[in-house]
């Protein structure tokens, strides 16, 4: 075939934290000793409760095509989840449950950009935001959350970044990949600017439960915000169902038609038997990612504490989500046993995963090139051979 494939498409990159996931988990079925913390998925099972929910539905025959937005039930049930934890006001109308949420963010993306529309993005950021941007036809503005700021953004900045072309906010809280959490002073001199400038906000809280310091808020929540926000959620992480693909909107009414209507015409609706899984869930309530929490919180401790072994500069300590954000610069410019000059953060986990066989995401993905990224969803044992193989890898470069 000679005629040319779709140039939108082609100029995205494809998903780093992906291709790394499914590099380690091929490496390792063809029998190759990697340790992966590549990928952020909770090493926990999925709770007895929503797999009996799930085959409960399948034995009911919950196995046909529901509505475009989802079942009633689920809708209903993310409703009082919003209203009881997040304080949060919606109607089943404005919910569309979808397959993840980055399937969310996608939805929420196509419902408001139009082409050259501006989408601020505060950086360090997860991987997927800025591609999706330009996948639809606008173009990412990234605004720096310095590692003396705690790599979060100030009102100042936002305001700074804002032009006439600007169309929204993209925020991850707490973030992937920095851990970061904004308390709600900080998202509050946010939502200001936001309101100011007459933005919309897509707001991704799928790691709302894994805070350790402070509390977390939904910038959904504030004065001003629940007619412009869209609050992304998902299951995959709070309830180990990162296989199930299963996430949701909540959105202003009238975005939330226009995602209805995206979604009738791409996916018809997320699976249905998930659908029931995630009902299982929100009827189980949140007990069980707070228990996670607390081991996540252990394993975070103890990340920072093998890491800064080798580390001049030790990583932040991450205040929420699973990541652990280290900065490795000092080891640019040093050499590989086979000699090889390491000078980025995508050669240096190249490096790490051919010499170690550990899988870890570079920097770059993010946006931070001085950094690498760890998940600790991972068990203790698994994190205590990644952090021997991290220091014994850079202890070999010279
Ligand atoms: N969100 C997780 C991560 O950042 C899973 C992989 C992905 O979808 O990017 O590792």
């Amino acid at each position: 075939m000679t005629l040319p494939l779709s140039t939108r498409t082609q100029n995205i990159a494809a998903s780093l934290t992906v291709a790394i996931d499914t590099l380690a988990k091929q490496m390792i079925a063809d029998g190759k000793d990697v340790v992966s913390l590549g990928a952020g998925e909770p090493d926990f099972p999925t709770p007895e409760p929503i797999r009996e929910a799930a085959i409960k539905a399948i034995n009911e025959g919950k196995t046909r095509y529901t509505a475009p937005v989802g079942i009633l039930d689920v809708r209903k049930a993310v409703c009082e989840k919003l209203e009881r934890e997040n304080g949060l006001h919606y109607a089943p109308e404005q919910i569309i449950m979808t397959s993840g949420a980055k399937h969310a963010v996608f939805n929420a993306l196509a419902a408001l950009i139009n082409p050259g529309d501006e989408v601020i993005i505060p950086a360090p950021y997860w991987v997927t935001y800025p591609e999706l941007v330009k996948w639809l036809g606008g173009t990412p503005v990234f605004v720096q959350g310095s590692r003396e700021q705690d790599f979060k953004i100030t009102a100042d900045q936002l305001r700074a970044a804002c032009t006439e072309k600007t169309k929204a906010i993209l925020i991850n809280n707490p973030c992937n990949p920095t851990g970061s959490v904004y308390s709600r002073q900080e998202l509050e001199s946010l939502a200001k600017v936001i309101v100011e400038k007459d933005l919309y906000c897509i707001s991704d809280e799928v790691y709302e439960y894994f805070v350790y310091n402070g509390s977390f808020v939904s910038a959904a929540s504030l004065d001003g915000m629940p007619e412009r926000t869209i609050v992304i959620n998902g299951f995959s992480k709070s309830y180990c169902m990162t296989g199930w693909r299963i996430g949701y909107d909540a959105a202003p009414a009238p975005i939330a038609k226009i995602i209805g209507k995206i979604q009738g015409q791409a996916v018809h609706h997320p699976s249905n038997v998930a659908q029931y899984a995630a009902l299982g869930a929100l009827q189980m309530g949140n007990a069980s990612a707070i228990a996670m929490r607390e081991v996540f919180q252990k394993r975070r401790d103890y990340m920072v504490r093998r890491t800064s072994e080798i580390l001049t500069v030790p990583a932040k300590v991450p205040d929420g989500a699973f990541y652990l954000f280290a900065p490795v610069q000092e080891f640019y410019g040093k050499k590989t046993p086979a000699g090889k000059t390491i000078s980025n953060s995508v050669e240096l986990c190249q490096y790490l995963l051919e010499s170690e066989g550990l899988a870890i995401v570079p920097g770059a993905a993010f946006g931070d090139d001085t950094c690498v990224r760890f998940s600790y969803a991972a068990s203790d044992k698994t994190l205590e051979d990644a952090c021997d193989r991290f220091i014994r890898g850079l202890q070999k470069l010279s």
